[in-house]
């Protein structure tokens, strides 16, 4: 049993006095791993101080050293890749032979990305006899949700540090360890007390507390939309700019003369990854009802395909849920789709063969799903797809369009050409065409309820910077 009883703040292990101890529990096994203390106001309170305190050095600091401690944290990230890689085996369930690929190896590059970004805070534009000039928005509260522990950690923390700013995180109270981890990386590559501050918390307690903190000059928030609107509510008093990532419901549109067997193999595949623990997942695959029979017969096949099992075993591609709060929800929504009259092409309800004991779910999927079907409109987070028909093109359009989340969407047709002008007109951040994956160079948000603001790509820099017009004569 580990006990995570320190915080990490103003460059020190930071002993947390508070009672209340979250027990952290290993998804595939269901047995208690850790317990973490959580913090409380004054724990809170310390760690903004910190912030503010390491601010002004922080952002005098050259760009240039300021990249290389980017650099040198990349490069102890390396070092700890295998612990890495563990933390989320261990406390989300996902299988170790895809964990790096996943939740790792991204996250190191970005580090990179983001050092080579660093000069963009110095650049001045001039506008006829304006200079316009950029400075570090200040001190930045994180917080992050569990499904993706490191890789949401640094696309927030990684621009924050290459434009000046500093920062308090507060990752999800199941996924700590982590960001644990980072506390030590930063610890070892020094970088200056109080640049990197770091608390467990309980959301609906330090949340708001980070929040609504007049010292706090912006909030980061990745999670649900049910928790974003608190964040946006309790910042509202202290005028901070607040940037939510936050839930999905995105649509996939097969067409008719597309590569089916690729389409809907990539479609499927898109649902069940991370064990369907993914805000962007495409989870309503749109398909034409001229070409269902078809389509149905390899989502089946992809399905099944998927080895469900031990994280630990080289096979499996599909650990468990990574809470039991997480598989009730999923298997809630199982039943719901079956009350509301959608048909479970593979999958259900019961544990798959040979899994009784972790939060193991079966790939499920439902077909003849309808618009109106609560499966088709809310978050599921689970490896559970909806196909729904459509007839032509506009009326899968439109389908794609009616929900109130736009986070992500994706479309595969014949070609690039004609997948274009259809990703052109679906109402989300993102459009994934022909097949394609995420990219750390593009900007990443949402649309409508999934969110204000842009992380990765160039875009991300933005978030923590504020313009400053210098009017000269
Ligand atoms: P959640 O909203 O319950 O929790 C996310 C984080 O917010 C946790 O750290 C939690 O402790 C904290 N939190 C909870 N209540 C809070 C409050 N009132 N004030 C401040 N913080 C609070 O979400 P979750 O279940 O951990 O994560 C799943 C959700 O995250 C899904 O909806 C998913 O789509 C979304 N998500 C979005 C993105 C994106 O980039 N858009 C990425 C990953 C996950």
């Amino acid at each position: 049993m580990q006990y995570l009883e320190n915080a990490y703040i103003n460059g020190n292990w930071y002993p947390l006095t508070g009672p209340d101890r979250f027990p952290l529990v290993n998804p595939a096994t269901e047995e208690c791993i850790a317990k973490v203390t959580m913090a409380t106001e004054s724990d809170v309170n310390q760690a903004v101080a910190a912030a503010n305190q390491a601010l002004p050095a922080w952002s005098n600091t050259s760009n240039k050293k300021r990249a290389e401690y980017l650099n040198a944290i990349a490069d102890e990230m390396l070092n700890r890749y295998d612990d890495l890689i563990q933390a989320h085996v261990q406390s989300m369930g996902c299988p170790t032979s895809l964990t790096g690929a996943f939740h790792i190896d991204c996250a190191i590059e970005a580090m990179r990305y983001y050092a080579e970004m660093a000069p963009m805070i110095d650049k001045v534009e001039q506008r006829e006899n304006n200079l316009i000039t950029k400075q570090p928005i200040g001190v930045c509260a994180l917080i992050n949700p569990w499904n993706y522990p490191l890789h949401q950690l640094v696309g927030k923390l990684a621009p924050a540090l290459a434009t000046g700013c500093t920062v308090v995180i507060k990752p999800a109270e199941q996924t700590p360890l982590a960001d644990q981890i980072m506390a030590q990386i930063i610890h070892k590559v020094g970088l200056p007390a109080g640049v990197f501050n770091l608390l467990f918390g309980r959301g609906h307690v330090i949340g708001p507390m980070l929040a609504e903190h007049p010292k706090v000059n912006m909030i980061s928030f990745t999670g649900s939309t049910r928790a974003g609107i608190e964040v946006a509510k309790n910042a509202a008093s202290s005028v901070k700019r607040v940037c939510q990532e936050l839930g999905g419901k995105s649509a996939y549109i097969i067409t008719e003369d597309a590569d089916l067997e690729a389409a809907v193999r990539y479609g499927v595949e898109d649902v069940m990854g991370n064990t369907g623990q993914t805000c962007n997942a495409l989870t309503r695959m749109l398909v034409p009802k001229s070409r269902y029979q078809e389509i149905i017969k390899i989502a089946a096949q992809v399905a099944q395909e998927q080895v469900v099992g031990d994280p630990n075993h080289e096979s499996s591609t599909m650990g468990p849920l990574a809470s039991a709060q997480q598989f009730n929800i999923v298997q809630d929504y199982i039943r719901i789709g079956i009350e509301e009259g959608a048909e479970l092409l593979v999958g259900g309800t019961d544990r798959p063969e040979g899994l009784s004991k972790g939060y193991y779910v079966k790939p499920t999927i439902f077909t003849k799903v309808t618009r109106d079907m609560r499966i088709a409109r809310e978050e599921i987070f689970g490896p559970v797809l909806c196909i729904m028909e459509y007839d032509e093109v506009e009326n899968a359009i439109d389908i794609a369009n009616d929900s109130e989340y736009g986070l992500s969407s994706g479309v595969y047709a014949k070609d690039q050409a004609s997948a274009l002008p259809i990703a052109a007109r679906l109402d989300a951040g993102q459009c994934y065409i022909q097949g394609s994956f995420f990219s750390m160079y593009a900007p990443f948000g949402g649309v409508k309820q999934s969110g204000n603001g842009r992380e990765w790509g160039e875009e991300a820099m933005h978030e923590y910077i504020e313009t400053k017009a210098i009017i000269c004569p």
